[in-house]
């Protein structure tokens, strides 16, 4: 579905939105490529998105056309202010728009939740701080979480990263989780040509939903701490690079079953989360 608004590129002539690259402004303005992202992001029809950097609001109109009943979006750079207002009164006002930095929000609080919505996050991220949201997301106490699903770009490798199995050079840290405790895949590949202007690198769309985690039992930072110490050195085996947790690294390895020579990226999701817990037994 269009929407009546004039294209984007006349939006930001008219509004002077020279793309800053201070502000991470990699614009897209084809709008039946915005359209494909907002279809990643599922059925909208009773669902409210959050929305971090609408810039001119090519990925915003988008969602709004193709269902939302509202869009909460939070954008840093001011000269976008009066385009986005454009797209509120085009829209029945079910866009709203938050003027300040994405990383000082509370989502569920800006978005004024209740539980009879569906809540979905989709963006075409900011680079310099999408890895930092995209963390703060999986990392919340609360399991599930509040949203359903996230919709979101980052540079192709970033991508790869998330998706990533055991025994390839991009698992690591960000693959476990978003894998512990939540379905990942990589919906779209988009080239640099089709941001104005091109960045340096490729692209993809990740879509994530929650589920429920591989082990109920296994605390987040538990989790966070042995992968954060089996990948800080990832070339060394398990019995070295788990040697500064405050545990035996040699009976944790033992009881969780996993041989002390492996190295970090041959063990399986479901290996570290095993490990976390057992981390925690021998506390
Ligand atoms: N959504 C637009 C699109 O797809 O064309 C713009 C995407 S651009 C990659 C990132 C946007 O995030 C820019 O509009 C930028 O001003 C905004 N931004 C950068 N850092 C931000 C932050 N910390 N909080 C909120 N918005 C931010």
């Amino acid at each position: 579905m269009n929407d009546t608004l004039p294209p984007l590129r006349e939006i930001i002539r008219k509004h002077d939105l020279r793309a800053k690259k201070s502000f991470g402004q990699n614009f897209l303005l084809d709008l039946n490529l915005t359209g494909k992202i907002a279809r990643v992001a599922g059925n909208l029809d009773d669902s409210v998105v959050y929305e971090v950097g609408p810039g001119p609001g090519g990925l915003t109109r988008a969602l709004l056309a193709n269902g939302a009943s509202r869009v909460v979006a939070v954008e840093m750079d001011e000269r976008c202010l009066p385009a986005l207002e454009e797209i509120t009164n085009a829209f029945d006002n079910r866009l709203e728009i938050i003027s300040g930095n994405a990383l000082d929000i509370n989502e569920p609080e800006a978005m004024k939740l209740n539980a009879q919505v569906t809540a979905r996050i989709a963006s075409n991220l900011p680079y310099n701080v999408g890895t930092l949201l995209f963390i703060k997301w999986l990392t919340l106490e609360t399991w599930k979480p509040w949203y359903s699903s996230l919709t979101l770009m980052f540079q192709k490798e970033v991508a790869e990263r998330i998706v990533a199995k055991p025994n390839t050079k991009a698992y690591g840290r960000l693959s476990v989780l978003a894998q512990w405790r939540g379905n990942v895949r990589i919906a779209m590949h988009v080239p640099a040509a089709a941001f104005t202007p091109p960045p340096k690198v490729d692209s993809a769309i990740i879509h994530y939903e929650p589920t429920e985690p591989i082990d109920p039992d296994v605390k987040l930072s538990d989790l966070e701490l042995v992968v954060e110490k089996a990948f800080g050195q990832r070339r060394k085996m398990l019995r070295a690079s788990l040697k500064s947790l405050p545990v035996d690294a040699l009976k944790l390895l033992a009881m969780a079953d996993i041989k002390e020579t492996a190295r970090a990226e041959t063990l399986s999701v479901a290996d570290f989360v095993k490990l976390a817990k057992t981390y925690r037994q021998l506390l």
